[in-house]
């Protein structure tokens, strides 16, 4: 196991990532690889604040924000990179000044938009690994299609009420990707929106951190059952399943149609 740090690390960095550093799987050369590993995290909100901020202090060098809201109070009891001094601020704003203040090694690139099919290309170019932490089908499917076709990793995360769900769309034929497990977005009454079913905090965050985990495994390489699984978290029971998923002939985005 590498335990010393190569040249390039300064000290503060030695000893802001020597835990990572011992990390069976990473040491200084996989943290390197974070170092030089270009993220994008579309929304900063439950979900994006917990992975965008473990995904900064983990040491990822390069991490691309997109979200065209402005915080509102409302967002607080789940969106903990937004402090209540930022009530009316825009997102992207609030979150890069909470990422800077944690790791300022990370440099950021702020998206204040929402994605669209005509920005949708622009902003994903250039980077590596794509989160989606959205709350909403439109750039779900949107985000879905573009990594799928651009052959990037999309780890893909939803959260409401107690319940939260993860899954990775990984590029190759083989694979199975995210519209073979939802061709089409479900009704508001099977799937119902956080400002109508509630959410809590700490079930977006859970769902978040675990984002932030396999974007770091998809950086060095490792390879994860989520390609082919899907993770669903019930916090009120307190149950994790993981679920096979499997490739559809008929998919309208990776099937043989
Ligand atoms: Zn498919």
């Amino acid at each position: 196991m590498q335990t010393k740090p190569g040249t390039d690390f300064s000290d503060e960095e030695s000893q802001r990532y020597s835990r990572n550093a011992l990390l069976d799987g990473v040491g200084w050369e996989g943290q390197a690889r974070w170092r030089a590993g270009k993220v994008l995290v579309v929304g900063a909100g439950g979900l994006g604040s917990a992975a965008l901020l473990y995904l900064a202090a983990a040491g990822v060098g390069r991490l691309g924000l997109v979200d065209g809201d402005a915080v509102e109070l409302s967002n607080l009891q789940r969106q903990i990179i937004h402090y209540s001094t930022d009530v009316g601020r825009r997102k992207v704003a609030s979150a890069a000044e909470s990422l800077t203040a944690l790791n300022p090694h990370c440099r950021l690139e702020t998206f204040d938009l929402r994605l669209d099919p005509d920005n949708l290309r622009e902003v994903v170019q250039g980077f590596e690994v794509v989160l989606d932490a959205s709350d909403n089908f439109v750039t779900r499917f949107l985000l879905a299609e573009q990594c799928w076709q651009a052959g990037l990793p999309l780890v893909s995360a939803a959260a409401t009420g107690w319940h939260g769900q993860l899954l990775v769309q990984m590029p190759g034929a083989a694979n199975p990707c995210y519209r073979c497990l939802v061709p089409e977005a479900p009704s508001a009454e099977a799937v119902p929106p956080s400002t109508q079913a509630g959410i809590l905090g700490a079930v977006a965050g859970a769902l978040g951190c675990l984002q932030a985990v396999e974007a770091l495994k998809l950086l060095l390489d490792r390879e994860t059952d989520l390609s082919r699984r899907l993770l669903a978290y019930d916090g009120l029971q307190g149950r994790f399943q993981s679920l096979e998923r499997v490739k559809r002939a008929d998919c309208l985005l990776c099937g043989k149609m």
